[in-house]
């Protein structure tokens, strides 16, 4: 598997560029900005993007989701509980002074337990609502890997007191959905340091 980890925009949005280091062909988790830098990753590897999967519609994971659709051609997904929050990016912008970004065109929708493939990476989709209603974590069962967007931070949880946001469904998504995962799965948060599962249950104050 190829794997690149590049902190991007000015919330250091952690996005993902995933491939098959055999068929090249390649999924980009996240692509909040910087999309120069996750094109250069692309060129690199001889990648073939196949889907832009978007974890949740805040414009730091979804701002550069545009551009880089126009440079590869992939179709852009998202789980359509965060299709609101993602007609609100203008607004979102403000938040963070931030330029929006225009409007995202979703091709497709990310359902719970729905399979994404890249060559033979393959990767489940969990619905994960609580820091937004459309929230999920993507986990690779082979690789033993949870790319867990800002649901499970090393030590934290996403916030949500955003608009969508619940303390009590992120507390039951975690517990339902990401502490079920075996201990040794390496967690890719949406910001920050990288972590485990078997860290974080024993660690995160938050998930005691
Ligand atoms: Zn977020």
């Amino acid at each position: 598997m190829i794997h690149k980890i590049l902190p991007v925009g000015p919330l250091q949005c952690n996005c993902s560029v995933i491939g098959d280091e055999n068929t090249h062909e390649a999924m980009v988790i996240d692509p909040g900005d910087d999309i120069d830098d996750i094109i250069a990753v692309i060129t690199e590897h001889k990648l073939q993007v196949k889907q832009i999967v978007i974890t949740h519609a805040h414009i730091d994971h979804v701002g550069g989701a545009m551009k880089l659709r126009a440079k590869t051609g992939a179709p852009i997904l998202l789980n359509q509980n965060d299709y609101a929050l993602l007609k609100m990016l203008d607004v979102q912008a403000g938040w963070l002074g931030m330029k929006p970004p225009g409007d995202v065109e979703i091709e497709a929708g990310l359902a719970h337990d729905q399979t994404l493939r890249a060559g033979k990476l393959a990767a489940s989709v969990l619905h994960t609502p609580g820091h937004t209603e459309g929230s999920v974590c993507l986990y690779f069962p082979a690789e033993k890997m949870l790319i867990a967007g800002d649901t499970l931070f090393a030590r934290s949880i996403g916030r949500t007191d955003l608009p969508g946001g619940s303390f009590e469904k992120i507390k039951r998504s975690l517990h339902d959905r990401v502490l079920t995962l075996p201990d040794e799965t390496k967690v890719i948060p949406g910001h920050g340091p990288l972590t485990t599962i078997g860290e974080e249950r024993e660690e995160n104050p938050f998930l005691k």
